[in-house]
């Protein structure tokens, strides 16, 4: 939240209604953010968008994010042609096509900015995904950082040098060869984890080089072993970061 507006980063399935539990209206939404085009990251843009019109959708909606956006979104608007078409005459509705507004960059760089808030893309590694990004929002009071999906990327600690806070994924590798045991795709879904995301020593190494004060773990990988304690989350990053470290949880505040 900055200002009172929301800034949405990735719209994974649940966001529509992670955001109603915040007691954020979804009116409200006027700046969604992709990161990249893995299906946990934008399944639910479309379907945020379209709930916020439905509930009286006061302004346009500025989606930013890599090639393929404003082909979703239109494929989007076609998968729901019959209900908007009905509820355009039927309920006195604006057309939600001329609301929503997708800013497609292929490069790293600024992508808005507004009175309150810059935002920056960096690109971040994560295979075979070729367009996948970071953000940086430099606000009046504070600066953050959402790493996006990615691999070891030193280039993120010179992108995110001096935040206050850098939230970035985590992969832990022991509970990822338990994982792999129960699953047929094993061997293709392991080089493609160690591939693209970053394991808890690393992510420190970033947080430490950055000079950022907070390190928030967001994006477990694996996200479905509840036996994985917190402390086994933080330990690698601890080993080279000395600020705070925090284990994200889902409608955390930070
Ligand atoms: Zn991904
Ligand atoms: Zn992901």
């Amino acid at each position: 939240m900055i200002n009172d507006v929301p800034y949405v980063v990735d719209c994974g399935y649940g966001v529509s209604r992670q955001l109603i539990s915040v007691d954020v209206a979804l009116n409200r939404v006027r700046y969604i953010f992709i990161t990249h085009h893995h299906s946990d990251h934008n399944l639910e843009l479309g379907p945020l968008f379209y709930n916020a019109w439905i509930t009286g959708l006061p302004v346009r909606v500025d989606a930013y994010g890599p090639p393929g956006l404003t082909q979703m979104s239109r494929d989007f608007f076609n998968y729901l042609k019959f209900d908007i078409d009905t509820r355009i005459p039927d309920e006195g509705r604006t057309d939600p096509r001329t609301l929503f507004t997708a800013h497609e960059f292929d490069k790293p760089g600024v992508v808005l900015t507004n009175d309150d808030v810059k935002v920056t893309a960096c690109l971040v590694r994560h295979p075979p995904i070729k367009q996948a990004y970071a953000y940086r929002f430099d606000a009046k009071d504070r600066s953050v950082v959402i790493s996006g999906d990615t691999a070891y990327a030193p280039e993120l600690a010179e992108f995110a040098k001096g935040a206050d806070v850098l939230i970035h994924e985590v992969m832990y590798l022991p509970a990822i060869e338990a994982l792999l045991q129960r699953l047929p795709n094993a061997k293709r879904l392991r080089e493609h984890l160690i591939a693209a995301h970053t394991l808890p020593e690393d992510v420190g190494k970033i947080a430490a080089d950055a000079g950022v004060k907070t390190l928030v773990l967001s994006h477990f990988v694996p996200g479905d072993d509840p036996s994985i304690t917190d402390e086994q989350w933080s330990a690698g990053a601890r080993k080279y970061f000395k600020g705070q470290i925090i284990v994200g949880k889902d409608l955390m505040e930070i």
